[in-house]
């Protein structure tokens, strides 16, 4: 058993805090730090499902991407759904953590393992955050390149394939091969125009409204929606991996477990 504070340190080290977003709430959102951990469960969402597992199996803490907690709370009504969930999580001692946006900024974090997942190598900064005094950047997404130019519908394939989705929705703008591509997990069609105008050929995405699709049209440049869930799931794995890294010198050892078995909330008809 370790202090909450010694993962939350860990989490800190692949994560750092001072990436994320102003409007973000990432970090400890249930329990104290003071509380005793020895099993960690990694999944994207606190779901019921997902905090279920963590009764089953044991485990004192959860990390997910998304904040449990994001708007602030005006009431703690247990028959609701988000109140039902924070009075079980309090009544068993389970305390979650979340690292959001700084996950999709840091390196390694959510960006990367989807680039990597989908074939993109030559990694650049995509939408910058923050810059540093030595000139480098925080950026939210990547751009990246294929080994070599494909068509956009080979290229849909390949993502899907890659990813824990039973299908894409693609945008085709025309012949036009695909070589290289910008990209930001969860919800990105806000940077549309950004991927355009920084001359990719191809943008992977969620969350794609159909007014979105047509500005992509318009711009010439091809999108795939890979769906919220396909393009961030896989890196649960993946954080798991560095945490269990991380935490590998913690004398007793720490247990890093992973949900596996959370679905996207769509289904296909
Ligand atoms: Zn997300």
């Amino acid at each position: 058993m370790v202090k909450c504070q010694v993962i939350l340190d860990a989490l800190e080290r692949i994560a750092p805090r001072h990436l994320a977003e102003e409007w973000d709430n990432p970090g400890l959102l249930v329990g104290s730090p003071a509380q005793e951990v020895n099993r960690i469960l990694v999944a994207l969402d606190v779901s019921d499902h997902v905090v279920h597992q963590a009764l089953e199996q044991g485990a004192q803490m959860i990390i997910a991407h998304h904040p449990l907690i994001f708007r602030p709370l005006k009431k703690l009504r247990t028959d609701l759904p988000l109140g039902h969930r924070l009075s079980v999580l309090l009544k068993h001692d389970i305390a979650v953590a979340a690292a959001h946006t700084n996950l999709d900024i840091a390196q390694g974090g959510v960006n990367d393992v989807l680039a990597e997942a989908i074939g993109l190598s030559k990694l650049s900064s995509f939408v910058i955050t923050a810059q540093h005094e030595d000139g480098a950047v925080e950026s939210m997404g990547r751009i990246g390149c294929l080994p070599s130019p494909m068509t956009i519908r080979d290229f849909a394939l390949q993502v899907r394939q890659a990813l824990p989705t039973q299908h894409v929705r693609f945008v085709d703008a025309g012949a036009r091969p695909v070589r290289k591509v910008a990209l930001c997990s969860g919800a990105g069609a806000e940077f549309i125009g950004k991927a355009a105008a920084l001359g990719a050929d191809a943008y992977v995405t969620g969350d794609v409204k159909y007014h979105d699709a047509q500005h992509a049209a318009e711009l010439g440049m091809h999108v795939i929606d890979a769906g919220h869930f396909g393009t961030e799931f896989p890196v649960v794995e993946q954080l798991a991996a560095r945490l269990r890294q991380e935490l590998a010198e913690v004398p007793g050892g720490i247990q890093v477990v992973t949900d596996r078995s959370s679905r996207d909330f769509f289904e296909l008809a």
